[in-house]
C-alpha cells in the first residue's frame, strides 16, 4: 500500500529527513501536502522535486512568491497561506499520514486536526502534547487514528512496549518504568559560573545531534527533557513518578523500559532521526533509513548518571509543572518559547531564561485544560507575561 503523507514543518530538521526517508522510499510513499513558515526557496524545491496536491506558508506574500517559482516549472501545487490552510493541508489533501514537525505552539492544532480525522500522526512537534495532552489524547481516541512517537526517546520507548501497546494504550503490561536518556547538551561539564555569557552559537552547537535551533536551546538547558518528560506522561499513561531521566552523554540508548520482572528493554541506534522517521512511515515494518550501521565496538563507553537539578533548572520548572497539571504545563512552553526566542534573537541572557519561565509559571495559576481554548488563552496569557517580565525583569 503506498502511504499518502503531509508533512507540516517539511523545511525543517525533521522535515527534511522526512523527505529524506521517503526519497529512499519513493515506491512507497506518495507525498501530498508540504508546509513551511518562511523558507519558501527550499519548500519550491521540495514542491518542484514531491509535486505535493497542496503547499502552504505562513504570509500572503509569501504564497504569491513561491506560486510564481512553482508555475515557472510548470508544477500544479495549490498554494495557501495562513494558520487555517495547515488545517486544509491535513484535510483536504488525501493524505492518511502526518507529520507533524512544526516546531513549537503553532503546530497545535494542525496536529489537534490530524488526530481528529484519524491520520496516522507520527508525532515530533512535542510542543503540542505538553500543552495538550489530554485533548489529544482524546482526539486520537475519537478519531480511530493511529499515533507514532517520532521524538527519539519516545519512539525507542515503543519499540520497547509489546504491540498491544498500540492497539490499546494505557494498559499496564508489567512495565514499572520509562527510562527518558538525556545527552546532557552542550554545557553538561561547563562550570556554572561560565554559564553567564553563553552565546546562541554556543546553546545551538550540540554534541550529538543536529536539529532546530528552538530545540537545541531547549536541550542546552535541558528543558527538552522536561518537555518529553510531559509528552511520555500523556504518551504512554504511567504515573509521573515512574518516568525518570538519566544522563547518558553518548546518546546510543536512545531510552529504555524497566518490567515487573526485572528485565530493562533498551533501543540502541545512532544519534539520526531518520531512524524514527522510518519507523513511524512504515509501522510496523522497517525499511531502509539510510542510517550507518551501529558499530557497538567502536565505543568507549556507555555512561548513565542522575541529572543536577540545580545546573538544569528548567527540567525542575518542568517537573512541577507536570505535576501541577492543567494549564501548567501550557505555560511553562509558552514562557518558555517567548524566553528562547528572546535569547536567539534580542540577547536575553541565557541564565534569564529560566527565570522567565519560572516568573510566568508563578503569576498565572493553572485551571482545567480542558478545551483548546482554555489552552490557548493560558498560552496567549503566559506569552504576554513572559514578555513582560523579559522587558521589565
Ligand atoms: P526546525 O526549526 O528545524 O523546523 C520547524 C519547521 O516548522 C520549519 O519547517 C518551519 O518553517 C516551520 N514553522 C515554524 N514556525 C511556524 C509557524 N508559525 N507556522 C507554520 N510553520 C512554522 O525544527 P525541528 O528541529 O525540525 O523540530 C520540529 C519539531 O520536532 C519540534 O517540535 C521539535 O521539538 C521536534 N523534534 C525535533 C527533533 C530534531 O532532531 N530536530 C527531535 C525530536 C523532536
Ligand atoms: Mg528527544
Amino acid at each position: 500500500m503506498v502511504r499518502h503523507v503531509a508533512i507540516l514543518g517539511s523545511t525543517g530538521s525533521i522535515g527534511v529527513n522526512t523527505l529524506d526517508v521517503i526519497r529512499s522510499n519513493a515506491d512507497r510513499f506518495q507525498v501530498v501536502a508540504l508546509t513551511a513558515g518562511r523558507q519558501i526557496e527550499r519548500l519550491a524545491d521540495q514542491c518542484i522535486e514531491f509535486k505535493p496536491a497542496i503547499a502552504v506558508v505562513s504570509e500572503s506574500s509569501d504564497a504569491a512568491h513561491l506560486q510564481k517559482l512553482l508555475l515557472e516549472k510548470n508544477i500544479k501545487t495549490q498554494v495557501l497561506y495562513g494558520a487555517q490552510a495547515l488545517v486544509t493541508a491535513v484535510i483536504e489533501s488525501g493524505c492518511d499520514t502526518v507529520m507533524a514537525a512544526i516546531v513549537g505552539a503553532a503546530g497545535l492544532v494542525p496536529a489537534l486536526a490530524a488526530a481528529s480525522a484519524g491520520k496516522r500522526v507520527l508525532l515530533a512537534n512535542k510542543e503540542a502534547l505538553v500543552m495538550s495532552g489530554n485533548l489529544f489524547m482524546q482526539a486520537m481516541k475519537n478519531g480511530g487514528g493511529e499515533l507514532l512517537p517520532i521524538d527519539s526517546e519516545h519512539n525507542a520507548i515503543f519499540q520497547c512496549l509489546p504491540n498491544e501497546f498500540a492497539k490499546s494504550p494505557h494498559v499496564s503490561l508489567g512495565v514499572e518504568e520509562l527510562w527518558l536518556t538525556a545527552s546532557g547538551g552542550p554545557f553538561r561539564n561547563t562550570p556554572l559560573q561560565q554559564l553567564t555569557n553563553i552565546t546562541p552559537e554556543q546553546a545551538c552547537a550540540h554534541p550529538n545531534w543536529v536539529m532546530g535551533r528552538k530545540i537545541s536551546v531547549d536541550s542546552a538547558t535541558m528543558m527538552n527533557k522536561g518537555l518529553e518528560v510531559i509528552e511520555a506522561f500523556w504518551l504512554f499513561g504511567l504515573p509521573l513518578e515512574k518516568i525518570k531521566v538519566l544522563i547518558h552523554p553518548q546518546s546510543v540508548v536512545h531510552s529504555m523500559v524497566r518490567y515487573r520482572d526485572g528485565s530493562v528493554l533498551a533501543q540502541l541506534g545512532q544519534p539520526d532521526m531518520r531512524t524514527p522517521i522510518a519507523y513511524g512511515l512504515a509501522w510496523p515494518e522497517r525499511i531502509d533509513a539510510g542510517v550507518v550501521p551501529l558499530n557497538l565496538t567502536q565505543l568507549a563507553d556507555l555512561n548513565f548518571s542522575e541529572p543536577d537539578l540545580a545546573r538544569f533548572p528548567c527540567l525542575a520548572l518542568a517537573f512541577a509543572a507536570a505535576k501541577a497539571g492543567g494549564t501548567a504545563p501550557a505555560v511553562l512552553n509558552a514562557a518558555n518559547e517567548v524566553a528562547v526566542a528572546a535569547f536567539l534573537d534580542d540577547g536575553l541572557p541565557y541564565l534569564q531564561i529560566p527565570l522567565v519561565v519560572e516568573k510566568t509559571l508563578n503569576a498565572v495559576s493553572p485551571v482545567n485544560a480542558d478545551s483548546l481554548e482554555t489552552v490557548l488563552n493560558a498560552d496567549t496569557r503566559a506569552r504576554k507575561i513572559a514578555h513582560e517580565f523579559i522587558c521589565s525583569p
